[in-house]
């Protein structure tokens, strides 16, 4: 007899088998918390750094710039000149600054320096001419007072990032631009959280791995690629445990074997109603049940609870399961909008909202209130900038192809009916920029 143990009591306001996607995402909020890091805290250089999780805010040892210097190719001179200027300003240049070669001479009243973007602002000077405004002859320059003002085309020492001041903040996660950042502070190693451990497998007799030949009624399991690379973009370590067998003694051992290996684990397939179903079952041997059935489609069938490495629940080590559907896209659904947040919360990281854009619906959309749908769309831009969306076409939730071919989920809420062409939807670009 299965039963349901609820982990939380926001699960007892709504019916186990259709939890709308808001409450699955909510009860797994509360579960999914960020790991205890002692002794887990890792130092890694910058190149190691990418795709990580900042252990400790990351303080400016020094200021950035390091010192005020030219933003333009052109001339520095003291802004008191424009002040004592008619509509005219001539200056006799005493000498060239380049990034990298100071002028260090003080220009005197009357003097200027030709400069160099990024070269160090000369003593005396706080003000630069770009050299498109300046009338050259020989040695002097000529330019309209009005064409600057005291103090511009300089970057201030610190204007960056400040020393002493936080440049970066714990729980944020290592990009491009933040690997630059570091470097540009001198910073050589940073301190990141531990990956999440996440162990996962297919579950399936008709499965079979690639090399492998086909029989008759047979298929490639494709699950595991799909989830190890969705993991591998994450930033979390991986455990492949492979397929295992429909029968309750390899699913035991599998999932003890995860358990144990593992933070979190994950599986796919055997969790829907009429196949050899131990799954439920097991979890609630191994450990408790949250829910199982989410009012979403493509993923309806998804189990979610805590396992425990031990002979009962509540002995040995736990790990949050969360036993995915079979079918591929559901696998790529629920992963996205169910699975993500989580690991990411228990990773550590400040929370990473998804981008979600307003589209036009190019075209009708079945859509039956009281589930929350995730079809696969391609977005485009019309001429006018605005977004619109088609469907790739069949919506099967077997058509990986679907997912390939699109470049955004289709996210129609739980309450919405029938999209007429012409409506807008939201619409979640699977590609970030940075
Ligand atoms: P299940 O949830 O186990 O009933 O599986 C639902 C459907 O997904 C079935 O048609 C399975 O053959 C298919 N399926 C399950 N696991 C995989 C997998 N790892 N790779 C590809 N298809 C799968
Ligand atoms: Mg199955």
């Amino acid at each position: 007899m299965i039963t349901l143990k609820p982990l939380s009591g926001c699960v007892a306001h709504y019916d186990p088998n259709a939890l709308p996607v808001e409450a699955a995402q909510e009860i797994v909020r509360q579960w999914a918390l960020p790991l205890a890091q002692d002794g887990r805290v890792e130092r890694v250089s910058l190149f190691d750094a990418l795709d990580r999780v900042l252990a400790e805010d990351v303080i400016s040892p020094i200021d950035v710039p390091a010192f005020d210097n030219s933003a333009m190719d052109g001339y520095a001179f003291s802004g008191a000149a424009l002040a004592s200027a008619r509509e005219t300003v001539e200056l006799n240049v005493a000498g060239v600054a380049f990034a990298g070669q100071p002028f260090t001479a003080q220009p005197t009243d009357g003097q200027c320096v030709r400069i160099m973007t990024g070269a160090l602002m000369p003593p005396g000077c706080d003000t630069v001419i770009q050299q498109e405004l300046v009338t050259r002859e020989g040695d002097s320059i000529r330019f309209a007072a009005a064409a600057v003002r005291s103090g511009q085309n300089r970057r201030l020492s610190g204007e960056d990032l400040a020393r002493g001041k936080p440049a970066l903040r714990a729980g944020r996660i290592v990009r491009a631009s933040d690997l630059g950042l570091l470097a540009s502070l001198g910073i050589a190693e940073v301190a990141v959280k531990k990956r999440v451990v996440v162990a996962f497998f297919s579950t399936g007799d008709e499965l079979r791995s690639v090399g492998e030949p086909l029989t008759p009624g047979s298929l490639y399991d494709s699950n595991r690629y799909t989830l190890f690379a969705m993991l591998r973009r994450l930033g979390v370590e991986t455990v492949d445990l492979g397929i295992v067998r429909d029968d309750r003694a390899s699913l035991e051992s599998a999932l003890r074997r995860a358990t144990e290996a593992a933070d979190v684990v994950i599986s796919s397939g055997g969790v829907s109603v009429g196949d050899a179903d131990f799954t439920r079952e097991l979890m609630n041997s191994l450990g408790d049940v949250a829910f199982w059935k989410i009012a979403m489609r493509p993923g309806r069938p998804l189990a979610f609870g805590r396992l425990w490495s031990g002979e009962r629940a509540g002995a040995g080590k736990p790990a949050l399961f969360f036993g995915l559907p079979g079918n591929p896209v559901a696998v790529m659904a629920t992963f996205y909008f169910i699975v993500r947040e989580a690991l990411l919360a228990m990773s550590g990281a400040t929370q990473q909202t998804l981008t979600t854009i307003r589209a036009r619906s190019d075209e009708p959309l079945k859509k039956r209130s009281g589930r929350t749908e995730f079809q696969r769309g391609i977005a485009t831009r019309d001429d006018a900038g605005l977004w619109r969306v088609v469907t790739t076409g069949p919506q099967g939730s077997g058509v990986l192809s679907s997912m390939s071919e699109a470049n955004c989920f289709i996210v129609l809420e739980h309450d919405r009916a029938d999209v007429d062409a012409g409506d807008e939807v939201n619409i979640v670009p699977f590609d970030g920029l940075i």
